[in-house]
């Protein structure tokens, strides 16, 4: 499967870049240049790998010549990159490319352009079509690298296009814009190969396809020299990179090379995939000082029978093997996990096996769903759909054992000296900051702002059920 993706460049003639440098020219001509240049804005829904994509948007916008504004209003380039993971998300996006109406219509050559999964979806294509007239173009999640083409075509021709190229090749070379200078996202993969009945990933993401372990490599030293004190590996399930490539290694041997890349930096990764959960990935995780002893790994449900129709590929007792292991390996690892709540035939029985696993594994926390049905999966023609009072009814059971859970898993870390990166200054305290170690939730504590994106020492003085707090030491 893998050895068919095409590696590409980003292609310098008569490609992306030519189109990138025409706009660029042509604000030039126009004298609309540094502070006067035209305006980019990006909203960014869903998940990392689509924060990832958004940063290679924003490179490829500053390529051509645009700055980055925060208000939408400044922007004559704005862009959604959608998600698709459910039903409120999409919403959420229409919501968001409404909005954007009344920008168009007091500056007309504002250029609006939709990407991400919603959009990879043929159905939600046509509807920005036909319903949003000053959409100017939407483009797959595989798309990324046609912006400059598909916004020098809007402003030269007014054209509309709506890419679905149903091609997802690894495009390497793209310019990438950061948000953080010290946490990066740093994508290994793309795709997925599993196809769980309830997720709509398999269709809007493609294939699994790995990047070469040279390009990561290479990647990750030039984040490090740039100053990325955390780099976060990135892929739909990162415990497959590699399968099937002649020139990737798998997720133990890459994480164990990036770790072996001098400088005081620390490693994290996600999403792991159970199935592909195998010894080398734990006792990398165990062993390697460097990588975060934090290990995200979603389970979904506790009910074998739910497993199974979700297609999830393995039982709660290997699932609960996984977690035996790992903690044998490492003790003291901070573990965090996704459920869904409600799957269609989901049974009182079901859900309590889900209570159960949860008051077995003890997880520092989780993220918790109610199931929504995406059109075009399996489980969204499966019969037994859970009324939405019950599935509620549920949700808050799971939400308050799980909090009794948190707060007794933060409580082992208070006297505790730990290790964090001040990551940002509190937005309602200018005297806070939050800081991230391996424990799974955020850590506040009194600092100056110089501090962000350095290592400190903190003694953990108090918790609750969804931070700690400390003290600089
Ligand atoms: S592993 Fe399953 S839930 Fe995760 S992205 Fe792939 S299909 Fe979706």
């Amino acid at each position: 499967m893998q050895d068919n993706t095409k590696i590409t460049e980003m292609e310098t003639e008569g490609g992306e870049l030519d189109a990138a440098r025409a706009v660029r020219a042509d604000f030039a001509a126009r004298s609309l240049v540094g502070d006067k240049a035209p305006g980019y804005y990006i909203q960014t829904l869903g998940c990392q790998q689509n924060e990832a994509d958004s940063e290679r948007l924003a490179g490829l916008a500053e390529l051509m010549g645009y700055r980055r504004v925060c208000d939408p209003n400044d922007a004559r380039l704005i862009l959604v990159n959608t998600c698709a993971i459910r039903e409120h998300a999409e919403a959420r996006a229409l919501s968001f490319i409404g909005e954007y109406k009344h920008v168009r219509e007091e500056h007309p050559d504002t250029v609006i352009g939709v990407g991400g999964c919603m959009v990879t979806q043929r159905h939600r294509a046509d509807k920005l079509k036909m319903s949003y007239p000053y959409v100017n173009f939407t483009f797959d999640t595989g798309a990324l690298h046609k912006l400059p083409f598909l916004v020098k075509q809007a402003i030269e021709k007014g054209s509309r296009r709506f890419v679905i190229s149903d091609e997802y090749d690894i495009v390497e070379g793209l310019p990438v814009s950061r948000t953080s200078k010290h946490s990066a996202w740093l994508p290994i993969m793309y795709g997925c190969n599993n196809f769980c009945s309830y997720c709509i990933v398999p269709y809007v993401r493609g294939r699994e396809r790995s990047r070469r372990e040279e390009d990561i490599l290479n990647e990750a030293e030039l984040l490090i020299a740039d100053g990325a004190r955390e780099i976060t590996l990135l892929g739909q399930n990162v415990n497959s990179y590699g399968n099937g490539a002649e020139d990737s290694s798998n997720i133990a041997e890459l994480m164990r090379k990036i770790c072996a890349l001098d400088g005081d930096f620390r490693l994290r990764f996600m999403t792991s995939h159970p199935k592909d959960a195998s010894d080398e990935l734990l006792r990398a995780v165990a062993e390697e000082e460097k990588i975060v002893k934090h290990f995200h790994l979603p389970v979904q449900s506790g009910s074998d029978d739910v497993l199974r129709r979700m297609n999830r590929k393995y039982t709660s007792g290997h699932y609960l093997g996984i977690v035996e292991k790992l903690r044998a390996l490492c003790p003291d690892i901070s573990l965090t996990t996704d459920i869904i709540v409600g799957f269609p035939g989901e049974t009182e029985e079901d859900f309590e096996a889900t209570l159960e696993l949860l008051r077995r594994v003890r997880y520092d926390m989780i993220f918790s769903f109610i199931y929504s049905p995406r059109k075009g999966t399996p489980a969204a023609e499966m019969e037994g759909a859970v009324p939405a009072e019950v599935s509620k009814e549920r949700f808050a059971r799971l939400t308050t054992l799980q909090d009794e859970i948190s707060r007794e898993r933060n409580e082992r870390f208070i006297g505790r000296k730990v290790r964090l990166l001040a990551g940002e200054v509190s937005k309602n305290d200018s005297n806070m900051l939050t800081g991230r170690g391996d424990m799974a939730r955020p850590v506040h504590f009194a600092g100056d702002a110089s501090l962000v994106g350095s290592f400190v020492n903190v003694k953990i003085t108090s918790c609750g059920a969804y931070n700690l707090e400390g003290e600089l030491i």
